[in-house]
């Protein structure tokens, strides 16, 4: 009997109401389910029935490596059974979903992946960040600078190409990334929002611009997982509240739109 698919499927950034319907069906199916550690805990309980194998760093232990994880997915779709590998946000956005699907068919599994809401979409959304803006931007690029061989992205052209920037696994790396943009002639005065635990009960923003970017993320604390949004979009953020950073956002509408802050 052919065994089944191994399913690849994104959890969400966390708040169990943005999984697709998909995945909770998905879930709720599975015998194993291996769960990256990203994924929060309260979206475990849509597979009450399934072994699940916690494959993350986070909580003490080191992380297990990929091709331990590898092999115990082989291992389980060979045994017949329904296999669910979990992953934070959407697996094909810095989830090494390609590897895996990749790997798995090598050895004549099929792989199907099931789309999750990825953290850099849901960090902006929840703060009240339009990624994407008439008259203000005409697209939005997601990017790491936490790259294996050490390379980073090609900053120059990234901000020539003037889209919002959403930066992942951005923490540790974050006064090279301020420099690179800096050097690479973005203005000091560019809109930032940091989101840290977007979409859980423990998310914090902070809001400010690039040339403070990293001494104020250093003081406020940020710590991963946390995404940044670059750009003119993130001067809009609100919280529920209002305006969160008032004076840079006012600034950014203005320079958009010079009546707008009359009206205020
Ligand atoms: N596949 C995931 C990304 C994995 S890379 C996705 O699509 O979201 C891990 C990075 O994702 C973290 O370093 C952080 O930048 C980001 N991230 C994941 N969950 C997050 C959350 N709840 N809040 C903020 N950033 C998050």
């Amino acid at each position: 009997m052919p065994h089944h698919p191994v399913f690849l499927v994104g959890a969400g950034p966390g708040d169990p109401e943005l999984l697709t319907l998909k995945a909770v069906r998905v879930l709720g199916e599975a015998d194993v389910v291996l769960a990256d550690d990203l994924v929060d805990a309260s979206i475990l309980g849509y597979c009450p029935q399934a072994r699940i194998i916690r494959t993350g760093k986070r909580g003490g232990c080191r992380s297990t490596p990929q091709a331990f994880i590898q092999r115990l997915m082989l291992r389980y779709a060979r045994q017949g059974k329904k296999v669910v590998r979990l992953k934070g946000g959407d697996p094909c956005i810095f989830g090494r979903a390609g590897e895996e699907a990749h790997w798995l068919r090598e050895r004549g599994v099929a792989c199907e992946v099931v789309n999750g809401i990825t953290a850099g979409l849901a960090a902006a959304t929840s703060c009240g960040i339009p990624l994407t803006m008439r008259g203000m931007t005409h697209g939005v690029t997601l990017v790491t600078a936490h790259t294996e061989d050490g390379r980073g992205p090609n900053w120059p052209a990234l901000v020539a190409g003037g889209t919002t920037l959403v930066i992942y696994m951005s923490v540790s790396t974050l006064a090279a990334t301020q420099r690179q943009l800096l050097a690479s002639g973005m203005p000091g005065g560019m809109p930032v929002a940091f989101i840290e635990n977007a979409s859980l009960a423990t998310q914090r923003q902070l809001h400010t611009r690039l040339a403070d970017a990293s001494r104020d993320a250093a003081a406020w604390g940020l710590r991963s997982p946390a995404i940044i949004v670059v750009g003119e979009v993130a001067a809009l953020a609100q919280s529920p509240h209002g305006l969160l950073d008032a004076s840079s956002a006012i600034g950014a509408l203005e320079r958009q739109e010079p009546t707008r802050r009359a009206n205020r």
